[in-house]
């Protein structure tokens, strides 16, 4: 297999993902794509259709002709992207709580995955890309040049999620991460794993400077061929 020159950066949600392969496209020019925010797309889409999270042929066909698009940033309000669905601007109701407790039921769906990671997939082999999720080393785009599978524990990844929002308890901030986490890694097609190739980086209580270091060395140590 050839390999392509993009990375592919996978883990649990919160695990710092995001953060890392935002500074790691900025190092190298890359440009950074996150797929989660395909999949909170079309979980909106359903959900603005008023349509049923457990009913797998809807959310397909939302996946498969919902308009959904990634812009970059239009306002400075502390988002990454601008996502449009529709043609309307949904950038922070996809973040909201209703969408996260159901993104991973339909994520599941493997007419949903299907339509979605062959657009991923497209993006991805043009190289460059900084890919965010949790199939990209082991199903998207396992020829990227460098896998990353960011972990951190429970705990840490729902304080990190507590302390961004407002309004919201802790308690039940980890209890839908857990569930998350459950659904993500026990589903049948392309459950969140570790790809075999991957490096494996601990995030607890380290800083994003000091795990952007550590992987711009081993591609430094790649480039020497070590
Ligand atoms: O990364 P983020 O938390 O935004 O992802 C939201 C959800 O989308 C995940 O919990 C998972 O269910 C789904 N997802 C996925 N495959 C990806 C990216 C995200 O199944 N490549």
């Amino acid at each position: 297999m050839d390999t392509i020159n993009s990375i592919a950066i996978d883990g649990p949600a919160a695990s710092g993902k995001s953060t890392l392969a935002q500074n790691l496209a900025e190092s190298l020019g890359y440009l950074f794509f996150d797929t989660g925010l395909m999949y909170r797309a079309v979980t909106c889409a359903v959900l603005d259709r008023n349509g049923d999270v457990n009913d797998g042929a809807f959310c397909t066909r939302v996946a498969e002709t919902a308009q959904i698009d990634v812009r970059p940033c239009s306002v400075d309000d502390g988002r990454q992207a601008d996502v449009y669905i529709d043609g309307q601007d949904r950038t922070w109701q996809i973040r909201a709580p209703e969408v996260e407790s159901c993104v991973s039921i339909v994520a599941a769906y493997p007419g949903v995955r299907k339509a979605l990671s062959a657009q991923q997939r497209r993006i991805g082999l043009r190289g460059e890309v900084v890919m965010v999720g949790r199939d990209i080393g082991t199903v998207v785009l396992p020829e990227a040049r460098l896998k990353v599978y960011l972990d951190a524990s429970v705990e840490e990844r729902a304080r990190r999620r507590f302390e961004e929002r407002t309004g919201e308890d802790y308690a039940a901030v980890l209890e839908s991460m857990k569930e998350r986490d459950r659904l993500d890694a026990s589903r049948d097609l392309a459950p969140l794993r570790i790809a075999e190739d991957a490096v494996v980086i601990n995030s607890d209580g380290k800083d994003a400077d000091v795990i952007l270091a550590e992987v711009l060395a081993i591609l430094k140590s790649q480039a020497n061929g070590g």
